[in-house]
């Protein structure tokens, strides 16, 4: 196993002595410090937790470790089963300039297996790797699998670890402002050439910067030290390097042609590896959603009358009485559809009223937009007149590919209407991608089904492989029940189905030694069962509202539980943040039992996803494209917590008779 320096987690080569000594930093540790495992999601998620620490970074590149004798950059001495197959598989894609879809579970090592080919293919060719991935950890497990890479082959590396620019900016106040104040906040610090991180660096050190394989804090905290914008350094260093491991944002948003004029390349000219895939579809759909609401629109006029704006506050009113309209006549919570030029005609008429001089939309969306930019300009850190500008400029854009963007509206029975436009399918904004890059891997250890996903991430048919790999984990190391007799299915629900849950849960907790977490469909069902559980071992909820440290103190708490022998009940949600993304170490937990199914509840939103893939995909899809497998997706992923290493053993329930069917 590969270790890793704990000052710096530069590779740790053998030394003098029996001591380990790190090729970055230079220091000695005696044999058996960090590796690869001992590292806890805490430290995977710290952003910036290096520059935090005030170490100081040099650059110090990894020169390759060895001559040239060893075949391929695969970094470890042998492959497992699972592995060699998916690296076979993905060399294949890459040769042919396909799509490799992978639904390779926990364990087999897919960092290494995508990297080691991708990385060698690449360097033949001239191809750039971008590696994208949504999660903190996965730049760490990233950076460090091709730190080990560079100790396999024959020539460096050059690789760069980007976030987004608010994350890198060392600036203090970045920390406090709103994105988009953020934007103009930096645009006018480097207008004015009063940045004090302006300096760019030269080409020597954007080299060095490429092969010393800097995770981003690092990369941070070097520039942080040397007076450069970290953005602006990581964005020059990219232009030449192997690979760039950044956020899915990057290409799968209006970045995308940017990033690409940046690196003066075309989408013809990289391998895409897109990490932990299950969670791209909803990130593509979250960057063409949004909502409008009158409250925020009453607070627009606040700001017009603040700023003595009579145009904009009057505008502000007439987009208010068009919201009402469209809600007039229905009873509170009705969601409606709402046409796009329903609306738009609707303001416009409403902010004529009384007016000679005819005003339209577009002048009406200026006038807001305008307003926001003097409240932005004037230090305010948001500007509800600039959002309400916005809403109302993406509403008539006319990205709606196949009618894949849905708009509703529904008053919530308090004075306020909400007006919503999302994204039901995200194929069309996709298809570009996946149609012109050289070739992609896209992976993940919850891609059910593989055709699913396939088709709403559009991916050519033609182009695609889709395979699926064994775990590597003994399979009698997990034991899975069904408990009959439970539903939390809308007819069945009640206090005493519920008690009877409870009681259940108590049952399987006195029964095991160690933590047992249960996930429910919602918190209101968590609350509402989990109110009856009495128990012995100590009662850790989740809580809606929980950050970072939240969840590093409940990880923290159940090793301490575990250790001390008594173990803890954790209440969690399917689709939270306990059920998804977190490595639960070492048997952590002896037992997860998923409490029922988390379809969504009924609502037009869904009605209309439904309708939308059966009119696309086919009749037999449409629900479970949009209604079943999202929920089946979530109790995979929460009963995928058990088991995170062929050594550990455990038992999952699932709490629901709909689970025998
Ligand atoms: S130029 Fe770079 S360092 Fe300066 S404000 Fe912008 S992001 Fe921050």
């Amino acid at each position: 196993m590969a270790s890793f320096c704990p000052k710096c987690r530069g590779l740790l080569i053998p030394g003098k002595s029996g001591t380990l000594v790190c090729v970055k930093c230079g220091g000695a540790e005696k044999r058996g410090s960090s590796s690869l495992g001992d590292f806890l999601p805490s430290d995977h998620d710290d952003k910036r937790a290096g520059a935090r620490r005030g170490e100081k970074i040099t650059l110090k590149p990894i020169r390759p470790g060895c001559d040239g004798s060893l075949s391929g950059y695969f970094p470890y001495p042998q492959m497992r089963e699972g592995q060699r197959e998916f690296v076979s598989d993905w060399s294949h894609s890459l040769g042919e300039g396909g799509i490799l879809l992978a639904y390779a579970p926990t364990g087999i090592g897919k960092t290494a297996a995508a990297l080691a080919p991708a990385v060698e293919y690449a360097k033949a060719s001239g191809k750039t790797v971008c590696f994208l991935t949504s999660k903190q950890s996965q730049h760490h497990v990233a950076i460090e699998t091709l730190r080990l890479m560079v100790g396999r082959c024959a020539k460096p590396i050059g690789v760069v670890d980007m976030i987004n620019k608010q994350d890198m900016c060392p600036l203090p106040e970045a920390r406090e402002l709103f994105s988009k104040r953020f934007l103009e906040f930096c645009a006018a610090r480097q207008k004015r050439r009063s940045c004090e991180f302006g300096s760019g660096a030269d080409s020597g050190v954007l080299k060095d910067m490429r092969e010393s394989l800097l995770h981003n804090e690092e990369l941070v905290g070097y520039c942080e030290d040397h007076l450069l914008c970290p953005h602006k350094a990581g964005l020059e260093a990219a232009k030449g390097a192997d690979v760039i491991i950044c956020d899915y944002n990057y290409f799968f948003s209006d970045l995308s042609e940017r990033m690409l004029e940046h690196l003066d390349k075309e989408l013809g000219d990289i391998v895409l590896v897109v990490d932990e895939a299950h969670n791209l579809p909803d990130r593509v759909r979250s960057n063409y959603t949004d909502r409008l609401t009158v409250n925020m629109l009453k607070e627009a006029k606040a700001e017009a009358n603040k700023h003595r704006d009579a145009a904009a506050a009057h505008h502000a009113d007439a987009v208010i009485d068009a919201l009402r309209e469209l809600v007039d006549g229905g009873s509170p919570q009705d969601e409606r559809s709402v046409g796009g030029i329903q609306l738009v005609r609707g303001i416009e008429r409403f902010s004529n009223v009384q007016r000679l001089d005819r005003v339209d939309y577009k002048e009406i969306v200026s006038r807001l937009a305008n307003l926001g930019d003097t409240v932005l300009s004037q230090g305010a850190d948001y500007s509800y007149s600039y959002e309400c500008a916005r809403f109302l400029q993406a509403w008539v854009n006319d990205e709606n590919p196949n009618g894949s963007v849905a708009r509703t509206v529904r008053s919530d029975g308090d004075e306020n209407v909400i007006l919503s436009y999302f994204l039901m399918d995200p194929s069309p904004m996709c298809a570009p991608v996946f149609r012109n890059v050289h070739s992609a891997i896209v992976m993940s250890g919850t891609l059910y089904p593989m055709e699913m996903y396939r088709d709403i991430l559009g991916i050519p048919k033609d182009r695609c492989l889709m395979r699926e790999y064994a775990s590597p984990f003994p399979k009698e190391n997990r034991l899975t029940l069904v408990a009959k007799g439970f539903s939390t299915a809308y007819k069945s629900r009640s206090e005493e189905s519920y008690r009877a849950m409870a009681v259940e849960i108590q049952r399987i907790a006195a029964s095991v030694p160690g933590n047992v977490a249960c996930f429910f469909p919602s918190y209101k069902l968590m609350e509402e069962i989990g109110g009856f559980v009495d128990t012995s071992k100590k009662l850790i909820r989740e809580d809606r509202s929980m950050g970072k440290e939240q969840k590093q103190a409940i990880y923290r708490e159940l090793v301490e539980l575990k250790n001390s022998g008594s173990g803890g009940l954790l209440l969690g949600v399917q689709g939270g943040s306990l059920s998804e993304g977190v490595d639960y170490k070492d048997n952590l937990l002896s037992v997860v039992v998923i409490v029922g199914l988390p379809l969504a509840p009924p609502s037009l939103d869904v009605e209309l996803t439904i309708n939308h893939f059966e009119r696309t995909y086919g009749k037999a899809k449409g629900k479970d494209y949009a209604y079943v497998y999202p929920a089946m997706n979530k109790v995979l992923q929460a009963a995928g917590r058990l088991i995170r290493s062929e050594t550990d053993r455990g038992v999952i329930v699932l709490m629901d008779e709909r689970f025998a069917w």
